[in-house]
């Protein structure tokens, strides 16, 4: 129907840069524009609900200069429904929510007409966003919305789990151990990273009761909200009113929340409202006009495109502002455009104080884009000021990711210590350290986010259950507290999904037929998986709070101490020395500036192994157990089995 045999060359005589696009509010007036420059025709259709037939008139717009359609409705429209129809060639028309709706019904399929101030909770104004100078101060803590309230051990309310406000709940408890809110505050992060909460598809709202589940990845409406989180789906307000609601007890205590968006594929393709609104325009499209699918789920959005670009940013600044975000997560942003990645951080830069922003430097298939020009890791020089997952150290930790049965440092790979060594000193170059270059990839520690376990794949303990079996448990779970002391500790930015603290597991009913291992007892890709598989058991804490102890103590000694958290390459590399302990396997460094000197020391072997300390008297600043002991301490000392020490030198009185 239409071709556009060159975007760039179509986008400088058609692109809009006006800041208006939507449904804008005057005090007597309301004014509505969308974009769509080959439209034959385009009405603005108001409605009395989300769904049903309960239209309440259709008004044609008129087209203005490039490619904008506008209408002007001579009241405030509140309380109201609305989509748009568009016509092309005169005959073929497709009705669609906006894509620029701030606010929906039901299922997404119609934009809703409020003044959003109307959905701020009381003190929304007076409460700022937590102020982090640094990625390199953040801890982030990756949760999904069910996951986190649906088990009834989490404490909280009936109404409130499985939704947002199960976040602004104090005082919740599984027997004395703290859960939800409590327990995100007890444990010390600094931001909780949402799944998405954009509005996505494959949850029916209107049956809040039926068992369904989905980790959110199929976006449908960018800037509204996802309705199955609310009390009301049925009420556009509620879902809006809920999250900010959540925001604001999490800033009230300090904790940024991080918003996971998906900007790079449609979930609908042909039938999505970027399709609807202007075909052929907002995807990428492979030689032969079929859509490519970078993304592995369809399809991949055009971030190249002008009016795709605009839309990113005019929706990332919507969301930032309206909702007082702390940062954003991309997914599969190795599909977007550097260009767009980096105007993006310019943008969220301008903020105050500036947003967190970073993403997974690879996508879900092969992209007709050349790879050059999109955020992939390995271009990662070209948007230095973006954060990106470091697989490297994940992999070197706990084995790869794709083979369950692969080791780790942690488990037994005595290869792994090269690309580790990388990953500790924060994935820069480091005048010690050589080889495993593919490791070496960060222009300084702020744009490495270090972790072992996120909601894809395998969790850390179902991992070790599968790679490492024929340990006994205490070792598997002293392998566990090992990978958390190196990621947490490595110089960069550490991300924990919710429950890795706490051993958390995603087991699995083999389906008849199959056999029952250890491969099929667990969930490596639970994305639509029961909440059985899926949800915090809270009384996994309180089994595990040795584990939950340590996690603390690491995150507590990395947030108190700025020699975790150095800022740049050369920070790294006049502040940290590695040791020559014999054994390149055998990895122990010193930390120190002006005022602190910290000795490092990982011993991932199955028998105690002896450290000869530098001179002078240390103490023990946290042992296997995340213990300290003053007692001082000086030369040859034992390390314990699998387990990481750190030793703080006692500075002389007269210092
Ligand atoms: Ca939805």
């Amino acid at each position: 129907m239409i071709g556009i045999s060159n975007y760039a060359e179509f986008d400088k005589y058609h692109a809009y840069d006006g800041d208006d696009l939507g449904a804008t509010y005057f005090a007597d007036r309301t004014v509505f524009k969308t974009w769509s420059p080959y439209a034959t025709g385009v009405y603005l259709n108001l409605y009395l609900d989300g769904e049903g037939p309960n239209l309440i008139e259709t008004v044609p717009m008129e087209l203005m200069s490039r490619g904008v359609w506008v209408v002007e409705l001579m009241y405030h429209a509140e309380d109201i429904f609305y989509t748009y129809t568009y016509e092309f060639d005169n005959r073929k028309r497709f009705e669609t929510i906006d894509i620029y709706a701030h606010a929906c019904g039901i299922n997404g399929k119609r934009g809703y007409l409020t003044d959003m101030k109307r959905t701020d909770p009381a003190g929304w104004d007076e409460t700022p966003r937590p102020v982090c100078k640094s990625p390199c101060d953040a801890v982030v803590y990756e949760c999904h919305v069910r996951d986190f309230s649906i088990d009834p051990s989490c404490g909280a309310a009936f109404e409130d789990r499985g939704h947002f406000t199960a976040f602004a709940k104090e005082g919740t408890r599984y027997h004395n151990v703290t859960t939800c809110l409590d327990h995100l505050k007890e444990l010390g992060i600094t931001h909780v990273q949402l799944l998405p909460v954009y509005d996505y598809a494959t949850v029916d709202e209107s049956k809040p009761f039926k068992a369904q589940y989905n980790w959110g990845y199929d976006p449908l409406n960018y800037n509204c909200l996802e309705g199955s989180y609310s009390s009301d789906a049925y009420d556009p307000c509620a879902r809006i009113r809920e999250f900010k609601q959540l925001i604001q007890a999490l800033h009230k205590n300090g904790i940024g929340v991080i918003m996971d968006v998906v900007y790079n594929h449609t979930y609908f393709t042909e039938e999505s409202s970027f399709e609807k609104a202007f075909p052929r325009y907002y995807h990428r499209l492979n030689r032969d006009g079929s859509f490519s699918n970078g993304s592995g789920c369809g399809n991949e959005t055009a971030s190249e495109h002008a009016m795709y670009r605009k839309f990113m940013i005019d929706s990332l600044k919507f969301l930032a502002t309206e909702y007082k975000l702390d940062g954003f997560r991309f997914d599969l942003m190795g599909l977007h455009d550097i260009e767009t990645v980096n105007l993006i951080r310019d943008e969220l830069n301008k903020l105050d104080p500036p947003l967190l922003m970073y993403g997974e430097g690879w996508t879900g298939g092969e992209s007709p884009m050349p790879s050059d020009k999109l955020a992939y890791k390995w271009n990662s020089y070209s948007f230095g000021r973006v954060g990106l997952f470091n697989d490297n150290i994940r992999d070197a930790i706990k084995g790869g990711t794709f083979n369950p049965y692969d080791i780790g440092y942690i488990s037994g790979n005595r290869n792994a210590w090269s690309v580790l060594r990388r990953g500790l000193a924060g994935s820069v170059q480091h005048w010690q350290l050589h080889g495993a270059n593919e490791a070496c990839w960060a222009l300084s520690p702020a744009q490495a986010v270090n972790y072992i376990e996120a909601h894809d794949n395998h969790t850390l303990w179902d991992k070790l259950s599968i790679c490492a079996k024929h340990f006994s448990r205490e070792e598997r779970v002293r392998m566990d507290k090992l990978g958390a002391a190196l990621f947490i500790l490595a110089q960069g930015m550490p991300f924990i999904q919710l429950g890795q603290d706490f051993l958390r597991s995603k087991p699995r009913i083999p389906k008849e037929g199959e056999p029952v291992n250890e491969v099929t007892v667990v969930d490596h890709n639970s994305y639509n998986s029961p909440d059985s598989t899926n949800s915090i058991k809270w009384n996994e804490k309180f089994e595990n709070i040795d584990v939950f102890n340590y996690y603390k103590a690491l995150i507590r000694l990395r947030r108190n101490n700025p020699l975790f958290r150095l800022r740049t390459k050369e920070d790294v590399e006049r502040h940290m020395y590695f040791f020559d302990t014999g054994d390149c396997n055998y990895i122990a460094y010193r930390l120190e500036n002006e005022y602190d000197c910290l000795i490092v020391v990982f011993n991932p072997y199955i028998e105690e192994r002896r450290f000869l300390l530098p001179e002078g008297k240390f103490y023990v600043r946290l042992n296997d157990q995340g213990k300290m002991n003053k007692f001082p301490i000086g030369g040859d000392v034992t390390i314990p089995p699998i387990s990481a020490t750190v030793f703080k030198k006692i500075r002389k009185q007269a210092e």
